[in-house]
């Protein structure tokens, strides 16, 4: 457990989906006067540098955030033509996208980006001043490294981080006092556990709390219980008589692929999916315009494509 560190995938496609998702539904939520809780279960270290070692390694962000500053043309490995692929440098980005581009930006001095804001940062930067938020993080490096990114806020008693377990901690919170609130929840999923684990707590939360707004990500990866994620969301939410949505993106086959000298390469994550409960109602209409373009920047071969489907 805990050799997963968001740090190496900071910036990646689906941190584009997460994000942009992320600070759609939120910027709706806060339209609203009454306080706000947000809740985040798998906080990760906050921020994250992209030009740092974590990120030198993989350097995902090159083929994820990097792209919509710069969309580079880039040819499927296969030969075929990508008729989606980028190839132009010179572009107008769908406004939600234009809206994560820019809060990233805001972390930035003008012109570069070498820090990416994870989930507490952009969720932070929403807030007004009389919304809550709870962060937890259970690995011990990234817990106390979160713990000092925020102390520099100096958003006092407005942010609150807790080195526990974010499925289990989340129960004492539902339902908040002031009766709103949005729970995102990212795991890791470096655990099988997680899976059925994601479905457990809306479950639980679900029955606390049925009006809020709960947005989970999950990895679409070639394992049964990947799959059953989103399934068991939609079924729950059903079953609770709210809506949902689901969005996914794909950015690459999925396939194993063998080179002249016999070696495997594996794809790395190929896709991944949002799936919301209890969706502002907003929400299908601005992913309609963000997700083709989504496509179009992130395409790493031509099997790139996206999926949006929901309860309205
Ligand atoms: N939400 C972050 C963002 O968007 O910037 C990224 C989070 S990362 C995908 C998942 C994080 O969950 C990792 O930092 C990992 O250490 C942490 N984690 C793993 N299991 C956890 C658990 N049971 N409770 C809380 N945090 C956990």
């Amino acid at each position: 457990m805990f050799s997963y560190r968001h740090a190496f995938h900071a910036g990646n496609h689906a941190d584009v989906l997460k994000h942009t998702v992320l600070i759609a539904v939120l910027r709706h939520m806060v339209q609203k006067d009454n306080t706000l809780t947000v809740f985040d279960t798998h906080a990760g270290a906050g921020l994250y540098r992209l030009d740092g070692d974590y990120a030198q390694t993989s350097g995902e962000a090159v083929n994820g955030f990097l792209r919509l500053i710069a969309p580079i043309p880039n040819p499927a490995p296969s030969g075929k033509p990508m008729p989606q692929a980028a190839n132009s440098t010179k572009h107008t980005l769908a406004p939600a996208l234009q809206e994560y581009v820019d809060m990233v930006a805001s972390f930035n001095a003008k012109g570069s980006f070498k820090v990416y804001p994870g989930s507490p940062f952009l969720i932070q930067r929403l807030l007004r001043e009389h919304d809550k938020l709870k962060l937890f993080e259970l690995h011990p490096t990234d817990s106390k490294t979160l713990s000092a990114n925020i102390a520099q806020l100096e958003a006092g008693r407005q942010v609150a981080v807790l080195r526990e377990d974010g499925f289990e901690g989340l129960k004492k919170f539902l339902p908040p006092p002031q009766r709103r609130a949005l729970v995102l929840s990212d795991p890791s999923y470096e655990v099988k556990t997680d899976y059925a684990r994601v479905a457990a707590t809306m479950a639980d939360a679900l029955t606390r709390f049925a009006t809020g707004t709960y947005v989970v990500w999950h990895p679409i990866i070639a394992r049964p219980e990947a799959h059953d994620v989103p399934r068991k969301l939609k079924t729950l939410a059903t079953k609770a008589g709210k809506g949902w949505l689901h969005a996914t993106l794909t950015v690459k086959s999925s396939k194993i692929t063998t080179d002249d000298t016999g070696q495997e390469h594996r794809p790395g994550l190929p896709a991944s999916g949002i799936l919301v409960i209890n969706p502002p109602h907003t929400l299908k209409a601005t992913l309609q315009t963000a997700l083709p373009q989504m496509v179009k920047l992130l395409a790493q071969d031509e099997n790139a494509q996206f999926s949006l489907t929901s309860t309205d």
